[in-house]
């Protein structure tokens, strides 16, 4: 039962004040209503969250968002809301509501008032939530954020594993719609795996990203890396970046070396208090910074169209973080610039923090490194070795927009795969 074309685009002027749809969003809300399970891979920014608002407002009954930032619940539905005159047309339920809100959001949910529920993982393990929603009419499961079920995600959630036992005791055949920015083969599979998504319609959008420029600097001394860095920057003047590191005493370092050379800089990192994390956070979003260096505590969920740069200090410990960290810049479409250093050193580090880690979680991540030094050490198009590795084929020949096609190397040189030893 496709929806009438007519249909779908009053509902996405009168729920959204949107004209047209993006990318496959058109397909994908005709899949889902149309109660077929439903995958979505999609980049982040393509417009993900309205593949499930939209048929949920559309839909009988009410769809369940499963949501792994609780942090971020509040402000989805507060978008939601704000589309909408009817507060009580979305909620959250998580373990940051009081027993009387609870109340308030069951009663909102057996009136058949609310279209949308967003819920934690979590909210899904307790019995007594299962055993309310069976008795509400749900009209599907949407799993946002779905690589957080795979091992080989950047982001593995253990909770997300048990997804698909707890809504098979909601109701046998509640259509699933699971939708990631994250498209490795592996990744995709597994969440196939894990929520029996076999015969699910399957919707991957392109992860190129044009306006992103690529780059690989070799690393050299520290006080030349900077001075690099430090020259960079200049000429990039006015302009935000963030700088990744890998450990949180690199980022005070730098942070401090790039002040000392007249940058408006500050640090970020998980080891900081919650307050001066919020304040350096707003003072990236606000301007009163220029950079930002970070750990890869930093980003997730921050939407700041105009990042200029991304520059790894360090090599990433996967190709898969490369492109989530990378795609934090030039979100409005303008100039990206991508730099990663790179050096041996530096990938002996990333060997060296897995130390006590088990040997299939060393082995896990003995592959990513090694997908990451290829990527540094390839002579082909970068753009072309991001995309290959999520099953995606680049034809153009030469992207324009990275180091290895705008200076060619003149011999290409194949070396061999770097095969990491893993000290047990
Ligand atoms: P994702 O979850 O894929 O990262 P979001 O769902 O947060 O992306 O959407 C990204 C942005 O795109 C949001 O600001 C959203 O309002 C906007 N957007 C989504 N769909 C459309 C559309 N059809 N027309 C215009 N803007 C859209
Ligand atoms: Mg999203
Ligand atoms: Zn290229």
């Amino acid at each position: 039962m496709a929806v009438v074309k007519e249909r779908l685009m009053d509902a996405l002027r009168e729920h959204f004040g949107f004209d047209s749809f993006k990318g496959n969003q058109e397909k994908i809300i005709n899949s889902i209503l149309s109660g077929k399970d439903t995958f979505v891979i999609m980049p982040t920014g393509g417009g993900k969250s309205l593949c499930y608002q939209l048929p949920a407002l559309m839909s009988p009954g009410c769809a369940l968002i499963v949501s792994p930032l609780i942090a971020l619940m509040k402000n989805q539905v507060d978008l939601v809301r704000g589309y909408s005159s009817k507060d009580n047309v979305a909620h959250f339920l998580n373990s940051t509501l009081s027993k009387a809100q609870i109340k308030k959001v069951r009663a909102d949910l057996t009136a058949g008032k609310t279209k949308l529920l967003y819920v934690a993982p979590e909210t899904l393990t307790k019995q007594e939530n299962l055993d309310f929603f069976k008795e509400l009419e749900i009209s599907f499961i949407a799993v946002d954020e779905a690589h957080c079920i795979s091992e080989w995600g950047h982001d593995f959630r253990p909770e997300y594993r048990r997804l698909k036992e707890m809504i098979d005791q909601i109701s046998d055949n509640l259509p699933i719609i699971a939708l990631t920015a994250t498209a490795t083969p592996k990744v995709q599979s597994d969440i196939v795996k894990n929520l029996a998504l076999n015969k699910a319609n399957i919707f991957i959008s392109s992860f190129n990203r044009p306006n992103l420029y690529y780059e690989i600097r070799a690393k050299r001394k520290k006080e030349q890396t900077i001075k690099d860095i430090v020259k960079f920057i200049h000429l990039h003047k006015g302009k935000s970046g963030i700088i990744y590191t890998l450990n949180r005493k690199t980022t005070e370092e730098l942070a401090d070396m790039l002040v000392a050379n007249g940058v408006k800089a500050v640090a970020y990192h998980a080891g900081l208090d919650p307050t001066t994390r919020a304040q350096r956070q707003d003072m990236f979003l606000h301007e009163d910074t220029e950079v930002i260096v970070a750990t890869i505590a930093f980003g997730m969920g921050i939407d700041k169209p105009d990042v200029r740069f991304v520059i790894h200090y360090n090599i990433p410990k996967s190709l898969e973080n490369y492109y989530q960290e990378t795609g934090r810049a030039g979100r409005d479409g303008l100039e990206g610039h991508c730099i990663c250093y790179y050096s041996h050193k530096d990938v002996q580090k990333l060997e060296h923090l897995m130390r006590d880690k088990s040997l299939s979680e060393r082995e896990m991540g003995a592959q990513l490194i090694n997908e990451t030094v290829a990527y540094a050490e390839s002579a082909v198009c970068r753009r072309r070795v991001i995309l290959h590795y999520f099953g995606e084929h680049y034809e153009t020949e030469n992207c324009g927009q990275c180091d290895n096609c705008r200076n060619p190397k003149e011999k290409i040189e194949v070396k061999n795969r770097v095969v990491i030893m893993l000290k047990a």
